[in-house]
């Protein structure tokens, strides 16, 4: 099964939604085998935002994440980088399609809710940033029979 990273930003958690975005990828049939609250740096945010570091809102982004503590969650499932990127949305909350976490709760191009890994190289590399092995819980779902059918599995 495939793992993806998600970061809960300071704008789900300043706004009470972390409940909100975490139930959705439960519903989905999505499996969560790691969860923590942390507090970013700009260590981290200079190594995770790498691509954008010449970009003339770096210095904004990068205080904005590190305005409240954030959760970040390791999600897992078939094709579960793809599936959560699609959950996520267009990076600018305001042109993300309703029905996306971007498209329902966010309205601004920073502000925009959630960090989601973009591929799965990337994925493994974001979660190898902020987990160590010991993080992850290998746990069955008993209903697992009713979220792939068997020759999914
Ligand atoms: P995504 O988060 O959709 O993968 P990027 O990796 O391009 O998008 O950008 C990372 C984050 O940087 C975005 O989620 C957003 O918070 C912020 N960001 C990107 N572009 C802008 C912008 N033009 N103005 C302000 N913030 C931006």
């Amino acid at each position: 099964m495939e793992r993806t990273l998600v970061i809960l930003k300071p704008s789900a958690v300043q706004r009470g939604l972390i409940g909100e975005v975490i139930t959705r990828f439960e519903r989905k049939g999505l499996k969560l085998v790691a969860i923590k609250m942390i507090q970013l740096t700009d260590e981290i945010l200079a190594e995770h935002y790498a691509h954008l570091i010449d970009r003339p809102f770096f210095p904004r982004i990068v205080a904005a994440m590190k305005a409240s503590p954030v959760i970040v969650c390791c999600w897992e499932g078939i094709d579960c980088v793809q599936v959560v990127r699609s959950m996520t949305g267009a990076t600018n909350g305001r042109n993300a399609v309703a029905g996306t976490i971007r498209g329902d709760y966010s309205v601004s191009g920073q502000e925009n809710m959630v960090h989601t890994s973009d591929s799965v190289e990337n994925a493994k590399i974001e979660l190898n940033r902020f987990f160590v092995e010991s993080d992850f819980f290998d746990y069955e779902l008993p209903t697992l029979n009713f979220i792939y059918a068997s020759d999914e599995r």
